[in-house]
Order: C-alpha cells, then sequence, then structure tokens
C-alpha cells in the first residue's frame, strides 16, 4: 500500500511552467505537491534556452575576432577550445539551477516529489511509492524532440537538443536537419564556432516569421558560410565507410548529397504525454498535445495544462503567462482567459529575428484594412557606427493608427522588440511611439522612427505645405 499525500495542488513537471505555478501558489497559501522525473529546470534551464544562448554567447566571441578587421583592429581565426566551449555553457546552467532547484523549493514550503507521475484515476497521482490526492492538478510535462521516421536515421548517430550540450568535441562538419528557430540558433553557433555547416530544410526556412525578414537572417548566415538546402524530398541517411555520415534529398534544383561529420535532428517538437495515463483521468488529447479551453482546463474541469504540453506557442515565457492564468482560476476562483493578441518570440540568431501580435499576412487574411510601415537599420547611426546596417523593422497598424503587430531583424531585436509588446497588449495607437524621445544614438530609435514614417506623407504633403506658407505669412 503507498502512502496517500493529500494536498491542495499537484504540479507534474518542475520544467518554466510547473516551477512558475509551484512557487506562485505556495508562496500565496496553497499546499503544492510538485513532481518531476528528470532534472529541475526542465528543457529551458538544460537543454534549450539556457545552454543554446550559452553556446550563442560563446561563438559570438568568436566571430567577434574574425570580425575586428572593419574596426582597424587586427582580425584573427579563432582557436577554439570545444571542452573549454562546453565548460562555459555548464557554468552558466550550474549559475541558475539553484532558482529551480529542490532546496528552493522546499524551502518555499513545496512538497518536491522526485519521480515520474501518472494518473490512476480523476483525482489520483502515483509517483514513485506515493500517491498524490489534489484538488486541483496542473499537468506542465513540456515537450521533447520529435524525430521523424528517415531512411538510414536508425543507421547514424545523431543529436537532438536533448545531448548536443554535451558535446565536448571538436565538429568538423554539422548537418542540420531541420531549419526552424532551434536548428538555425545551432547552426549559427557551430559555424561560429569553426565547424561547416549545412542546414536542410524540407519547406521553409523559419516558416513562422515573415519572409522580409527571415531574407535578412538567411543572407548573412549565408555570408558566415552555412550552406541552406530547402524544399528537400526524400532526404535519407547513409553512413560511410570514413565514419561520415551522407545526407541525400531531392530538390527542385537537382539531387544533393552532403558528408558531415555530425547530423543534428531539429525537425520540431512533441508534447510529453506518454506514460501519464491521461485516459484514467479523462483527459482528451491529440497529436498536438492536451486539449485544453481559454481558462486552460482539460476536458477534466479540475486538471489545467500549461506550457508545451498545451501549445499553441512552445516558449518559456509563454509557460510563465500560462502559469499566471491557471494560479488565478485556481487560487481566486477567478474565470481568467489567455489572451494571445500579444506574444512575442525571438530567433536569437545574430541578426535576431523578433515578433509580436500580427503578421501582415494574419492582418490582411483576418481582412483588415492596414498600413505597412517598413524601416530599415541603415538610416540608424547607430547600426553605422557598429556596421550592422543588416536590418529592417516591420510595423503594421490599422489605418487609425493602432498597433496590430510589428517584426525585426537586426542586432538585439529581441530587445527592441519590447515597447511594441507593451503597445500591442495596452492597445496603443502609433501615435504614442511617434512621440516619444528616444536617446541617440541608440538602435531603438528605430521604433521611434519607423512610427514617424506613419505620419510623414501628410507631415509633408502640397496640403501641409500651404499651411504653412499661409500662417508665416502672417507672423
Ligand atoms: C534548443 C531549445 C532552445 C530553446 N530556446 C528558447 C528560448 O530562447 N526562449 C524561449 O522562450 N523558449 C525556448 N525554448 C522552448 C522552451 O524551452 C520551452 O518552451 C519551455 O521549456 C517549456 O516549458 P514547460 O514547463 O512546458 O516544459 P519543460 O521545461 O520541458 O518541463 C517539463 C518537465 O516535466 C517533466 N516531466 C515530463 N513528464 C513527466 C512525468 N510523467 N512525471 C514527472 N515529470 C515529468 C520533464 O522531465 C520536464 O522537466 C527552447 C527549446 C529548445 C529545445
Amino acid at each position: 500500500m503507498k502512502d496517500l499525500i493529500q494536498t491542495d495542488i499537484c504540479v507534474i513537471g518542475a520544467g518554466s511552467g510547473g516551477l512558475s505555478v509551484a512557487a506562485g501558489a505556495s508562496q500565496m497559501g496553497a499546499d503544492v505537491v510538485l513532481i518531476e522525473k528528470g532534472e529541475m529546470g526542465g528543457d529551458c534551464l538544460n537543454t534549450g534556452c539556457v545552454p543554446s544562448k550559452a553556446l550563442l554567447a560563446a561563438a559570438e566571441k568568436a566571430q567577434g575576432m574574425r570580425e575586428a578587421g572593419a574596426f582597424g583592429i587586427e582580425s584573427a581565426e579563432p582557436s577554439v577550445d570545444w571542452k573549454g566551449v562546453n565548460h562555459h555553457v555548464h557554468e552558466v546552467i550550474a549559475a541558475i539551477a539553484p532558482n529551480d532547484s529542490v532546496e528552493r523549493f522546499e524551502g518555499l514550503g513545496v512538497n518536491v516529489i522526485q519521480a515520474a507521475a501518472k494518473f490512476i484515476d480523476e483525482h489520483t497521482v502515483e509517483a514513485g511509492d506515493v500517491q498524490v490526492r489534489a484538488k486541483y492538478f496542473v499537468l506542465a510535462t513540456g515537450s521533447s524532440p520529435f524525430v521523424p521516421p528517415i531512411q538510414g536515421l536508425d543507421q547514424v548517430n545523431y543529436f537532438t537538443n536533448e545531448n548536443i550540450f554535451q558535446n565536448r568535441e571538436k565538429v568538423d562538419h554539422l548537418i542540420v536537419i531541420g531549419g526552424g528557430p532551434i536548428g538555425m540558433e545551432l547552426a549559427q553557433a557551430h559555424r561560429r564556432l569553426g565547424a561547416r555547416v549545412t542546414v536542410m530544410e524540407m519547406a521553409r526556412l523559419l516558416v513562422k516569421d515573415d519572409p522580409d525578414l527571415t531574407k535578412v537572417a538567411i543572407e548573412r548566415l549565408t555570408q558566415e558560410g552555412i550552406r541552406f538546402y530547402e524544399g528537400g524530398r526524400d532526404l535519407s541517411f547513409t553512413k560511410e565507410n570514413d565514419g561520415t555520415i551522407s545526407a541525400r534529398c531531392a530538390t527542385n534544383d537537382g539531387d544533393v548529397c552532403v558528408a558531415g561529420s555530425h547530423l543534428l535532428i531539429a525537425t520540431g517538437r512533441r508534447a510529453n504525454v506518454d506514460g501519464l495515463n491521461l485516459e484514467a483521468a479523462g483527459i482528451q488529447h491529440s497529436s498536438r498535445g492536451v486539449e485544453v479551453d481559454l481558462r486552460l482546463r482539460t476536458s477534466n474541469r479540475r486538471i489545467f495544462a500549461i506550457g508545451d504540453v498545451a501549445g499553441p506557442y512552445q516558449f518559456t515565457h509563454m509557460a510563465a503567462y500560462q502559469a499566471g492564468i491557471v494560479i488565478r482560476n485556481m487560487l481566486f476562483k477567478l474565470p481568467a482567459k489567455v489572451d494571445y493578441s500579444a506574444v512575442p518570440w525571438v530567433t536569437y540568431t545574430d541578426p535576431e529575428l523578433a515578433h509580436v501580435g500580427m503578421s501582415e499576412s494574419d492582418a490582411k487574411n483576418a481582412g483588415k484594412d492596414v498600413r505597412v510601415l517598413k524601416w530599415s537599420f541603415e538610416e540608424n547611426d547607430r547600426a553605422q557606427a557598429e556596421k550592422r546596417t543588416e536590418g529592417l523593422i516591420k510595423v503594421i497598424t490599422e489605418k487609425n493608427g493602432r498597433i496590430l503587430g510589428a517584426s525585426i531583424v537586426g542586432l538585439h531585436a529581441g530587445e527592441l522588440i519590447q515597447p511594441w509588446i507593451l503597445a500591442i497588449s495596452q492597445k496603443m495607437k502609433i501615435g504614442a511611439m511617434a512621440s516619444m524621445i528616444a536617446p541617440y544614438p541608440t538602435l531603438a530609435e528605430v521604433n521611434k522612427r519607423i512610427a514617424g514614417s506613419f505620419y510623414t506623407e501628410k507631415l509633408f504633403s502640397a496640403g501641409t505645405k500651404k499651411v504653412v506658407r499661409f500662417l508665416m505669412r502672417f507672423s
């Protein structure tokens, strides 16, 4: 007979979403049990955001050495110590890990159980040698790499995000399958660290972003030496006698065969629902994950689902946002609902790609009569000083100036997008952005300049000139 724990809230999964619920709910006075079968911190800390950004930071330092010549400083091809880079990545993880640790959460009063959880009925979960019965459950079990059945894949070794950050060896030629954010970030990181890199994408590179902007990022990555193949078909792998891996596919420009030393599969994510016995709790799910309503309730109204396992956006900040919604529903009985009108995302290639709200095609598909504003980083003095003028900002507004969406490609686009998130979530008009005083010279001036361009046509029109000349006659 297993011990039975009765609690207010039982959270399954100690990643970005589950930790946010557990910390918030316990600090507000609820009794919380948190169950984690793997490492505390989940994907983001251990195999996702944190190691990937740490690797990109190392790669940026290497690239800086190559590009120093343009600034009158002797450039050099960096000598990369792959073990040292790996040490740096794990040092960053270790620096952040205490925030997500068992010790911290037990200190907050959370009962942490380190075991795999599975439902045994609508109100009870089993984990290790205990059973937990809770008033509410929160499923926050995340996602795993989706590895499609590709001919020959079972014959070769390959990386996914789950093991690539363990690599301490020099990578000579990395073949990346998948040109989404994960594939593109890791492709650039490895290229800058000295590897040859080939990216093969079966559809379009960075398909979720605006092609006007992705073009700018892809151009830069191509200049840095990454080879891209888009629209491939019939992908297959062969292990060659010399130990290399050949990746073959057909494209509209003919057949392609690339021989690499290492292979990364970055072809999407699948929700972690296996082994949870969701049927016992009456929780409906599909291949896209656990089905939830706008209050993030599953088909069992006492069980919520958040983060990657629920979607529709798979980001750390989304898991944290959804955690806030379920806390309001569970603890305060407020019918809080998700609002996805101002969801931002960033791809941390260099240049970065950042987006919030509606894209031009979203707005047009919604039948909206919009204005599309564009502004190039070439007009920005700070970008000139940094010699980083490849960049573009695009803003979508209604005819009356209400901001619907913004996308930026360029140096630090992830920082530059922040005021647009606020503007869209607060339903602001473009005049607010145009009238702020932006410090000179900053990259963020692109935000003010593009907002000002909304008025340029009217401001510099023949009508305005006529009015000004008339007023000047009487002054
Ligand atoms: C390479 C990479 C880079 C990324 N970069 C970014 C980025 O820059 N910015 C960003 O916003 N997002 C990024 N993401 C996405 C981000 O990591 C996820 O959106 C986020 O981690 C989702 O949080 P979560 O709580 O839903 O799941 P997770 O963080 O994955 O946590 C789920 C936890 O549940 C546990 N679990 C699963 N099943 C059970 C079970 N049966 N019993 C007990 N425990 C269980 C797992 O072990 C895991 O610890 C990246 C992802 C990857 C792969």
